[in-house]
């Protein structure tokens, strides 16, 4: 038995947009981003928010978990829902974000993949502080579709072993350890065999 590990935000959920929507709705004024995506990953900064503005926007999101329900998936992925309902159904697969907001952002979280993906019921959605750790807890993971650009070394720091890192290609996660990077398409149908 093998599973496969799908993050949420930056693979299926455009949380970037949704952020630099909540800093700009809250008065920062901020660059616009990249239409290639963000350059690093605390792109907030570049883009001219404040610490306190961001700090005070996570708070918001902690205190109003809804705010998870409100963001966009890409177009890229809605338009391969079919092959990754393959992927939530085919293999034992698990849903992992770290997301913070407790037990309610998990279900909206559930909900939202539910609506935009169709996410069957019986897939687990773990809302986690530590991906790596949670990862190496799981065991017999085999795969790992996720954007964070540090995950790969922080797995290799764990001593996992045969854990693939399949990376969409961002700016951000350019330099990070990864098996594979590149478009959604290819590397789910990797991660099933095909
Ligand atoms: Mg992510």
């Amino acid at each position: 038995m093998s599973r496969v590990v799908v993050d949420v935000d930056g693979v299926l959920a455009d949380f970037n947009q949704g952020f630099w929507e909540l800093l700009s709705s809250r008065g920062a004024k901020l660059d616009p981003i990249p239409p290639e995506g963000p350059p690093v990953w605390e792109y907030f900064k570049l883009l001219g928010a404040s610490t306190e503005e961001v700090k005070a926007a996570w708070a918001f999101i902690k205190e109003n978990p809804a705010w998870w329900g409100s963001l966009s998936p890409y177009t890229e992925a809605l338009e391969l829902r079919p092959l990754l309902l393959r992927l939530f159904t085919a293999k034992w697969c698990v849903i992992m974000s770290t997301r913070p907001g407790s037990r309610k952002a998990e279900g909206i979280t559930r909900a939202w993949l539910r609506g935009h993906f169709s996410l069957p019921a019986h897939v687990p959605v773990l809302l986690v502080e530590n991906k790596a750790a949670a990862i190496f807890g799981l065991g017999q993971v085999t795969a790992v579709l996720d954007d964070h650009p540090g995950l790969g070394q922080n797995l290799r720091q764990l001593g996992t072993k045969g854990v693939k890192v399949y990376q969409p290609a961002w700016p951000y996660n350019s330099n990070s350890i990864s098996h594979r990077r590149g478009g959604l398409e290819q590397m789910v149908k990797e991660v099933l065999g095909e």
